[in-house]
Protein backbone atom coordinates (compact mmCIF):
# COMPACT_ATOMS: atom_id res chain seq x y z
CA UNK A 1 0.00 0.00 0.00
CA UNK A 2 1.69 2.96 -1.17
CA UNK A 3 0.90 6.76 0.48
CA UNK A 4 -0.46 8.38 -2.30
CA UNK A 5 -2.70 5.22 -3.48
CA UNK A 6 -5.78 6.60 -5.27
CA UNK A 7 -4.64 9.98 -6.00
CA UNK A 8 -3.88 12.35 -9.01
CA UNK A 9 -1.61 14.85 -9.04
CA UNK A 10 0.55 17.25 -11.42
CA UNK A 11 4.07 17.18 -11.28
CA UNK A 12 5.47 20.46 -13.28
CA UNK A 13 9.08 20.71 -14.42
CA UNK A 14 9.93 17.61 -15.90
CA UNK A 15 13.23 18.39 -18.11
CA UNK A 16 14.87 15.19 -18.19
CA UNK A 17 16.05 11.90 -15.57
CA UNK A 18 18.28 14.55 -14.27
CA UNK A 19 15.28 16.99 -13.06
CA UNK A 20 14.33 17.11 -8.89
CA UNK A 21 10.58 16.40 -11.11
CA UNK A 22 11.87 12.65 -12.44
CA UNK A 23 12.74 11.95 -8.32
CA UNK A 24 9.93 12.96 -7.80
CA UNK A 25 7.39 11.37 -9.77
CA UNK A 26 9.04 8.20 -9.48
CA UNK A 27 8.69 8.45 -5.71
CA UNK A 28 5.23 9.50 -6.67
CA UNK A 29 4.80 6.06 -8.40
CA UNK A 30 6.36 4.21 -6.66
CA UNK A 31 3.63 5.04 -3.65
CA UNK A 32 0.66 4.77 -5.86
CA UNK A 33 -0.04 8.32 -7.85
CA UNK A 34 -2.08 8.90 -11.00
CA UNK A 35 0.61 10.86 -12.36
CA UNK A 36 0.43 14.32 -14.82
CA UNK A 37 3.01 16.34 -16.71
CA UNK A 38 4.10 18.83 -18.92
CA UNK A 39 6.58 19.53 -21.23
CA UNK A 40 7.46 23.41 -22.45
CA UNK A 41 6.50 23.33 -26.10
CA UNK A 42 6.88 20.81 -28.41
CA UNK A 43 10.89 20.63 -29.24
CA UNK A 44 10.85 19.58 -25.58
CA UNK A 45 7.78 16.45 -26.12
CA UNK A 46 10.53 13.99 -26.94
CA UNK A 47 12.05 13.90 -23.69
CA UNK A 48 9.23 14.03 -21.88
CA UNK A 49 7.49 11.59 -23.53
CA UNK A 50 9.73 8.50 -22.73
CA UNK A 51 10.09 9.53 -18.93
CA UNK A 52 6.40 9.82 -18.82
CA UNK A 53 5.48 6.60 -19.80
CA UNK A 54 7.98 4.94 -17.50
CA UNK A 55 5.86 6.78 -14.50
CA UNK A 56 3.10 5.20 -16.41
CA UNK A 57 1.51 8.95 -16.59
CA UNK A 58 -1.83 9.55 -18.03
CA UNK A 59 -1.67 13.25 -18.74
CA UNK A 60 1.34 14.92 -20.73
CA UNK A 61 0.64 18.02 -21.80
CA UNK A 62 2.23 21.42 -23.25
CA UNK A 63 2.50 24.37 -20.56
CA UNK A 64 4.75 27.75 -20.17
CA UNK A 65 3.79 28.75 -17.45
CA UNK A 66 4.65 32.55 -18.63
CA UNK A 67 1.40 32.24 -20.50
CA UNK A 68 -1.66 32.86 -18.61
CA UNK A 69 -3.96 31.16 -21.32
CA UNK A 70 -1.43 27.84 -21.65
CA UNK A 71 -2.48 27.53 -18.10
CA UNK A 72 -5.70 27.87 -18.53
CA UNK A 73 -5.94 25.51 -20.96
CA UNK A 74 -3.46 22.88 -19.09
CA UNK A 75 -5.72 23.20 -16.52
CA UNK A 76 -8.93 22.39 -18.49
CA UNK A 77 -7.49 19.60 -19.90
CA UNK A 78 -6.58 18.18 -16.48
CA UNK A 79 -10.59 18.94 -15.37
CA UNK A 80 -12.03 17.71 -18.07
CA UNK A 81 -9.47 14.38 -18.17
CA UNK A 82 -9.82 13.50 -14.31
CA UNK A 83 -12.46 15.86 -12.63
CA UNK A 84 -10.40 16.84 -9.65
CA UNK A 85 -7.03 16.87 -7.91
CA UNK A 86 -5.34 15.77 -5.20
CA UNK A 87 -1.82 17.21 -5.49
CA UNK A 88 0.21 19.57 -7.37
CA UNK A 89 4.36 20.20 -7.48
CA UNK A 90 5.90 23.29 -9.27
CA UNK A 91 9.25 22.37 -10.06
CA UNK A 92 9.75 25.27 -12.33
CA UNK A 93 12.47 28.22 -12.36
CA UNK A 94 14.28 30.49 -14.92
CA UNK A 95 16.45 33.34 -15.32
CA UNK A 96 18.89 35.15 -17.73
CA UNK A 97 22.20 33.04 -17.36
CA UNK A 98 23.45 36.59 -17.81
CA UNK A 99 22.12 37.95 -14.41
CA UNK A 100 23.63 34.63 -12.44
CA UNK A 101 26.73 35.43 -13.86
CA UNK A 102 27.37 39.29 -13.75
CA UNK A 103 27.42 41.11 -10.23
CA UNK A 104 23.77 41.33 -8.87
CA UNK A 105 24.02 44.89 -8.79
CA UNK A 106 24.12 44.70 -12.22
CA UNK A 107 20.59 42.99 -12.76
CA UNK A 108 18.43 44.62 -14.86
CA UNK A 109 14.40 45.10 -14.64
CA UNK A 110 14.07 42.38 -17.44
CA UNK A 111 16.40 40.13 -15.80
CA UNK A 112 13.91 40.42 -12.26
CA UNK A 113 10.90 40.25 -14.30
CA UNK A 114 11.65 37.43 -16.21
CA UNK A 115 13.19 35.32 -13.12
CA UNK A 116 10.14 36.45 -10.63
CA UNK A 117 7.26 35.83 -13.11
CA UNK A 118 8.50 31.73 -14.66
CA UNK A 119 9.96 31.37 -10.95
CA UNK A 120 7.66 32.95 -7.99
CA UNK A 121 4.44 33.90 -9.74
CA UNK A 122 3.80 31.01 -11.91
CA UNK A 123 3.36 29.11 -8.90
CA UNK A 124 0.25 31.40 -7.58
CA UNK A 125 -1.25 30.70 -11.15
CA UNK A 126 -1.05 27.26 -11.09
CA UNK A 127 -2.11 26.99 -7.42
CA UNK A 128 -5.18 28.98 -8.50
CA UNK A 129 -5.88 27.49 -11.17
CA UNK A 130 -5.56 23.86 -9.28
CA UNK A 131 -7.47 24.60 -5.93
CA UNK A 132 -10.65 24.58 -7.32
CA UNK A 133 -9.85 21.05 -8.55
CA UNK A 134 -9.22 20.10 -5.17
CA UNK A 135 -12.44 18.93 -3.98
CA UNK A 136 -11.68 16.83 -1.29
CA UNK A 137 -8.61 18.80 -0.29
CA UNK A 138 -5.40 18.78 -1.66
CA UNK A 139 -1.73 19.19 -1.03
CA UNK A 140 0.66 21.84 -2.86
CA UNK A 141 4.55 21.59 -2.71
CA UNK A 142 7.42 24.21 -4.76
CA UNK A 143 10.91 23.69 -4.75
CA UNK A 144 13.29 26.35 -3.25
CA UNK A 145 16.72 27.06 -2.38
CA UNK A 146 18.59 28.60 0.29
CA UNK A 147 19.70 31.34 -1.72
CA UNK A 148 16.15 32.71 -0.43
CA UNK A 149 17.46 34.14 2.43
CA UNK A 150 21.30 33.89 2.79
CA UNK A 151 23.25 35.74 -0.02
CA UNK A 152 24.85 32.54 -1.65
CA UNK A 153 27.35 33.78 -4.40
CA UNK A 154 26.16 33.34 -8.32
CA UNK A 155 22.45 32.75 -7.06
CA UNK A 156 21.85 36.24 -7.18
CA UNK A 157 18.61 37.43 -8.96
CA UNK A 158 17.21 34.15 -8.59
CA UNK A 159 17.81 34.32 -4.62
CA UNK A 160 15.23 36.96 -4.85
CA UNK A 161 12.72 34.73 -7.12
CA UNK A 162 13.26 32.40 -4.32
CA UNK A 163 11.92 34.88 -1.62
CA UNK A 164 9.21 35.81 -3.03
CA UNK A 165 8.02 32.03 -3.63
CA UNK A 166 8.39 31.05 -0.52
CA UNK A 167 6.32 34.33 1.03
CA UNK A 168 4.30 32.98 -1.76
CA UNK A 169 4.04 29.31 -0.27
CA UNK A 170 2.82 31.26 3.44
CA UNK A 171 0.27 33.20 1.84
CA UNK A 172 -1.35 30.48 -0.27
CA UNK A 173 -1.20 28.13 2.64
CA UNK A 174 -3.27 30.62 4.90
CA UNK A 175 -5.92 31.32 1.99
CA UNK A 176 -5.72 27.63 0.93
CA UNK A 177 -5.99 26.14 4.31
CA UNK A 178 -9.54 26.64 4.67
CA UNK A 179 -10.24 24.48 1.98
CA UNK A 180 -8.49 21.64 3.57
CA UNK A 181 -5.40 22.38 1.04
CA UNK A 182 -1.84 22.35 2.55
CA UNK A 183 0.87 24.28 0.72
CA UNK A 184 4.42 24.11 1.68
CA UNK A 185 7.82 24.73 0.48
CA UNK A 186 11.12 22.45 -0.31
CA UNK A 187 14.48 23.65 0.20
CA UNK A 188 17.17 21.24 -0.70
CA UNK A 189 21.16 21.43 -1.01
CA UNK A 190 22.96 21.69 -4.43
CA UNK A 191 21.93 18.99 -6.93
CA UNK A 192 23.32 19.06 -10.32
CA UNK A 193 20.71 19.65 -12.87
CA UNK A 194 19.92 21.15 -16.08
CA UNK A 195 18.42 24.63 -14.20
CA UNK A 196 21.53 24.15 -11.72
CA UNK A 197 24.28 24.64 -14.94
CA UNK A 198 23.38 27.70 -15.53
CA UNK A 199 24.42 29.03 -11.80
CA UNK A 200 27.93 30.80 -11.59
CA UNK A 201 30.39 28.04 -9.94
CA UNK A 202 28.24 25.52 -9.16
CA UNK A 203 30.46 23.12 -8.85
CA UNK A 204 32.23 25.22 -5.86
CA UNK A 205 29.04 25.54 -4.73
CA UNK A 206 28.44 21.91 -4.28
CA UNK A 207 31.80 21.22 -2.50
CA UNK A 208 31.07 23.57 -0.35
CA UNK A 209 27.56 22.72 0.32
CA UNK A 210 28.34 19.27 0.86
CA UNK A 211 31.02 20.10 3.91
CA UNK A 212 28.54 22.24 5.22
CA UNK A 213 25.73 19.76 5.39
CA UNK A 214 24.87 17.57 8.28
CA UNK A 215 25.10 14.41 6.17
CA UNK A 216 28.27 15.58 5.01
CA UNK A 217 27.64 14.74 1.27
CA UNK A 218 25.16 16.24 -1.16
CA UNK A 219 20.86 15.37 -1.61
CA UNK A 220 19.92 13.07 -4.69
CA UNK A 221 16.61 14.42 -6.57
CA UNK A 222 15.49 10.68 -5.01
CA UNK A 223 15.65 12.02 -1.68
CA UNK A 224 14.04 15.33 -2.37
CA UNK A 225 11.30 12.83 -4.46
CA UNK A 226 10.58 10.81 -1.16
CA UNK A 227 10.46 14.02 1.29
CA UNK A 228 7.77 15.48 -1.60
CA UNK A 229 5.95 12.17 -1.39
CA UNK A 230 5.76 12.64 2.04
CA UNK A 231 4.35 15.87 1.78
CA UNK A 232 1.89 15.02 -0.74
CA UNK A 233 0.44 12.14 1.21
CA UNK A 234 -2.10 12.02 4.31
CA UNK A 235 1.09 11.71 6.90
CA UNK A 236 2.00 15.51 6.37
CA UNK A 237 -1.62 15.77 6.74
CA UNK A 238 -1.51 19.07 10.11
CA UNK A 239 1.65 20.65 7.55
CA UNK A 240 1.24 23.77 5.88
CA UNK A 241 2.97 27.17 5.11
CA UNK A 242 6.06 25.47 6.29
CA UNK A 243 9.73 25.33 3.72
CA UNK A 244 11.28 21.72 4.72
CA UNK A 245 14.90 21.83 4.26
CA UNK A 246 16.12 18.55 2.38
CA UNK A 247 20.07 18.69 3.95
CA UNK A 248 20.33 22.53 2.51
CA UNK A 249 24.05 22.49 3.38
CA UNK A 250 24.31 25.43 5.65
CA UNK A 251 25.18 24.52 9.43
CA UNK A 252 28.65 25.47 9.60
CA UNK A 253 28.85 27.96 12.26
CA UNK A 254 26.28 30.29 13.20
CA UNK A 255 25.32 33.11 10.34
CA UNK A 256 27.93 30.91 8.23
CA UNK A 257 26.52 29.42 5.04
CA UNK A 258 29.27 27.26 4.59
CA UNK A 259 30.13 28.63 1.57
CA UNK A 260 32.66 30.74 2.47
CA UNK A 261 36.67 29.39 1.97
P1 LIG B 1 15.57 21.35 -14.28
O1 LIG B 1 15.63 19.91 -14.45
O2 LIG B 1 16.26 22.21 -15.32
O3 LIG B 1 14.06 21.82 -14.07
C1 LIG B 1 13.62 23.16 -14.25
C2 LIG B 1 12.35 23.06 -15.05
O4 LIG B 1 11.73 24.33 -15.23
C3 LIG B 1 12.61 22.52 -16.46
O5 LIG B 1 11.73 21.43 -16.70
C4 LIG B 1 12.29 23.71 -17.34
O6 LIG B 1 11.86 23.32 -18.62
C5 LIG B 1 11.18 24.33 -16.52
N1 LIG B 1 10.81 25.65 -17.02
C6 LIG B 1 11.58 26.76 -17.18
N2 LIG B 1 10.85 27.76 -17.70
C7 LIG B 1 9.59 27.28 -17.87
C8 LIG B 1 8.37 27.84 -18.37
N3 LIG B 1 8.29 29.09 -18.82
N4 LIG B 1 7.26 27.04 -18.40
C9 LIG B 1 7.31 25.77 -18.00
N5 LIG B 1 8.43 25.18 -17.51
C10 LIG B 1 9.55 25.92 -17.46
O7 LIG B 1 16.26 21.80 -12.89
P2 LIG B 1 15.92 21.42 -11.37
O8 LIG B 1 17.17 21.72 -10.63
O9 LIG B 1 15.29 20.10 -11.29
O10 LIG B 1 14.89 22.57 -10.96
C11 LIG B 1 13.60 22.30 -10.42
C12 LIG B 1 13.31 23.25 -9.27
O11 LIG B 1 14.14 22.91 -8.16
C13 LIG B 1 13.57 24.73 -9.58
O12 LIG B 1 12.59 25.52 -8.96
C14 LIG B 1 14.92 24.95 -8.92
O13 LIG B 1 15.17 26.30 -8.62
C15 LIG B 1 14.75 24.10 -7.67
N6 LIG B 1 15.95 23.76 -6.93
C16 LIG B 1 17.02 23.23 -7.58
C17 LIG B 1 18.17 22.91 -6.84
C18 LIG B 1 19.37 22.35 -7.54
O14 LIG B 1 20.47 22.45 -6.99
N7 LIG B 1 19.25 21.75 -8.70
C19 LIG B 1 18.21 23.11 -5.44
C20 LIG B 1 17.08 23.63 -4.81
C21 LIG B 1 15.95 23.96 -5.56
P3 LIG B 1 12.96 23.11 -19.82
O15 LIG B 1 14.21 22.53 -19.28
O16 LIG B 1 12.24 22.22 -20.75
O17 LIG B 1 13.23 24.50 -20.33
Amino acid sequence: MGILKGKKGLVLGLANDKSIAWGVAQACQREGAELGLNYLGEPLEKRVRPLAEKVGATLVESLDVSDDAQIDAFFAKVQEKWGSLDFLVHSIAFANKDALRNPFSQTTREDFRLALDISAYSFIACAQRAAPLMTAGGSIVTMTYLGAERAVPGYNVMGVAKAALEASTRYLAQDLGQHGIRVNAISAGPIRTLAASAVGDFRKLMEKSARGSMLGRNVSQDEVGNTTAYLLSDMSSGVSGEVHYVDAGFHVGAGDPGLEG
